[in-house]
């Protein structure tokens, strides 16, 4: 994201999520820091909210904890922050959900009481981590929606022109010790052995694989594909919540900057033929 100055400069915010206020310079941002003093967001997810509140019809200003309480809309997160998903639990009938415990939603295998439930859906960082086939995770994100529900996604993006997949062939494997640190051993589908070096997870309990690391126009094809209208990247800085990052560079000067920004979609209220 550009800012709206050329030099380095002191960004007041009010956190989106719980109103407090912030200070902060502005080459101090970064996607998954710049916390929040009082609730601990990161820009992240602030920039979740901030869709979110588009989404939903609440102001873009107001801080989620004073959103209106509306239990009609219904929503679902997949693995989403506690300090969030506490607050949207209390403004809609809203459940966090997991992939390995219940309330479960595995986005790779719906369970039929998903199916065209939910106002809005969020998923923030997770599908980097799916299992192929890719489009069927994205097929489903469309299906556990209503017509005309919203959608609030991100990954890890680049703006090359490629995905870059890790582990094409990744079918049947285990993540294993070895020599003080982790090998993927894979049966790709035609049954052969692969191992895979210097595997990268991302952290939290339990670690999660990255699978990829996707280029944007893959990312807003899948959602086209999958049948989502008004798909939009939300790349302008929203200096007043705090919602701004520059590019991510890699600790590899040839790896590509990652952009990251957050991106909404809408599941059409009529599905033409
Ligand atoms: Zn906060």
């Amino acid at each position: 994201m550009k800012l709206p100055f050329e030099t380095a400069q002191i960004i007041e915010y009010r956190c989106n999520i719980c109103n407090g206020k912030n200070r902060l310079e502005s080459n101090l941002f970064h996607r998954e820091l710049a916390n929040c003093r009082k609730c601990g967001a990161n820009a992240r997810f602030r920039g979740i909210i901030h869709v979110l509140a588009d989404l939903v019809g609440e102001g873009e200003l107001t801080a989620l904890q004073d959103w209106t309480v509306r239990k009609n809309i219904l929503g679902a997160g997949m693995s989403d922050w506690p300090g969030y998903a506490n607050l949207l639990g209390k403004k809609f009938s809203y459940e966090n959900t997991f992939y390995d415990r219940e309330p479960r939603l595995d986005i790779m295998n719906l369970a039929e009481k998903h199916m065209g439930r939910y106002d809005f859906v969020i998923s923030t960082d997770v599908f980097e981590h799916v299992l192929q086939p890719l489009q069927q995770g994205f097929d489903n994100l469309f299906r556990i929606l209503k017509p005309g529900g919203g959608l609030v996604f991100s990954v890890p993006y680049t703006r090359t022109a490629q995905t870059m997949e890790h582990y094409p062939g990744l079918h049947d494997y285990e993540i294993l010790n070895f020599r003080g640190g982790k090998i993927i051993v894979n049966r790709d589908d035609a049954g052969r052995l692969q191992a895979y070096d210097n595997p990268v997870f991302h952290g939290g309990e339990g670690t999660t694989l990255e699978m990829r690391v996707f280029c944007e126009t893959d990312v807003l094809s899948h959602l086209a594909r999958a049948g989502f209208v008004n798909i939009r990247v939300h790349d302008q800085p929203q200096l007043s919540i705090g919602y701004y990052w520059p590019e991510l560079m890699s600790a590899d000067p040839s790896a590509p900057p990652l952009y990251a920004y957050i991106i909404s979609a809408r599941r059409p209220v009529i599905v033409s033929d």
